[in-house]
């Protein structure tokens, strides 16, 4: 077995220094049978492409690369980059580290440099400070560079993107997910799980891409911007700011009540509305 061979966690973080960073959301996961568990969320096969966010000391990666996949880690923080790079002595050169900015990465020309020709899954334990961003950007990526997603947040952010319509936690981040994808739980784990543990619980989602994308996702996120940053407004305000003054027979075509608040239309209803408008601004 590879992992026998392999240092400790522990002693990695302890020999490169890596206490870790508030700033960069660091919370790491030295168990093997938490990270192996995430891994199997996704039917990762040998060669596979991968993408792995914050690989950090390396614990889930070392899980990923178990499956024999071309594994990318995109990884901002210089110390975890030397602590990775003796892997590939174990994994058959197939782990690519690079060194950055996961928001500002243009993960389509990395796969396309490192992995094989098919689409990339993605894995991350996410830095939970920028995760709905690092998320919506993946969402929104046209074309879609990546066939699946397991990505671990926090249980409040997991929850508003799985919510339904008429739950509080529902917004823009479940209209959007759920219209680009088929959003499911995989697991939750406890805070005690991390290593530094956070102040709350965590969960892992699974995101499988629909095959056909309901509409026009930019506009989608404009609209549900608008309804959700004034959620106690009808529609009919709320929506004026991108709609203008069609917002009313819009909602009208839409079969919806104007005087409806944003957390009572459900995502068909809102792919509905863009659809309209996006139809009548090819007009
Ligand atoms: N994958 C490791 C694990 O599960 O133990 C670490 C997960 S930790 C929650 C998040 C990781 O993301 C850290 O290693 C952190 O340095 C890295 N990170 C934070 N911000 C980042 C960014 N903007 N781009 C790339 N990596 C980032």
């Amino acid at each position: 077995m590879v992992e026998e061979s392999l240092p400790p966690l522990r002693e990695v973080i302890e020999s490169h220094g890596l206490n870790a960073k508030k700033s960069l959301g660091q919370h790491f996961l030295l168990d093997l049978n938490i990270t192996r568990k995430i891994v199997r969320q996704l039917p990762i096969q040998e060669d596979d492409s991968v993408i792995e966010i914050g690989p950090g000391p390396g614990g889930l990666t070392r899980a990923l690369l178990e499956t024999g996949c071309q594994l990318t880690v995109i990884e901002r923080d210089k110390r975890c980059i030397e602590a990775l790079a003796n892997l590939n002595n174990y994994f058959d050169d197939k782990l690519t580290i690079v060194e950055g900015d996961a928001l500002g990465a243009d993960e389509a020309s990395l796969i396309k440099k490192h992995g094989n020709e098919q689409d990339a899954w993605l894995v991350s334990n996410l830095p939970y400070n920028i995760s709905t961003e690092l998320l919506i950007k993946w969402l929104k990526a046209s074309p879609r560079w990546w066939r699946g997603m397991a990505l671990m947040f926090q249980k409040e952010v997991a929850d508003r993107i799985s919510a339904v319509h008429g739950n509080k936690t529902y917004g823009r981040l479940s209209v959007i997910s759920q219209s680009v994808c088929e959003v499911s739980k995989g697991f939750d784990l406890p805070a005690r799980a991390f290593t530094p543990p956070p102040k709350v619980d965590s969960t892992v989602l699974v995101f499988a891409p629909k095959v056909d994308i309901p509409c026009d996702i930019l506009a989608l996120e404009k609209i549900t911007a608008a309804a959700f940053s004034q959620r106690r407004k009808m529609l009919r305000t709320s929506l004026n700011a991108v709609l203008g003054d069609r917002t009313v027979s819009i909602l009208e075509d839409a079969q919806l009540e104007s005087t409806l608040r944003a957390e009572q239309v459900s995502v068909s209803q809102y792919q509905q509305v863009t659809r309209i408008f996006c139809s009548l601004k090819e007009q």
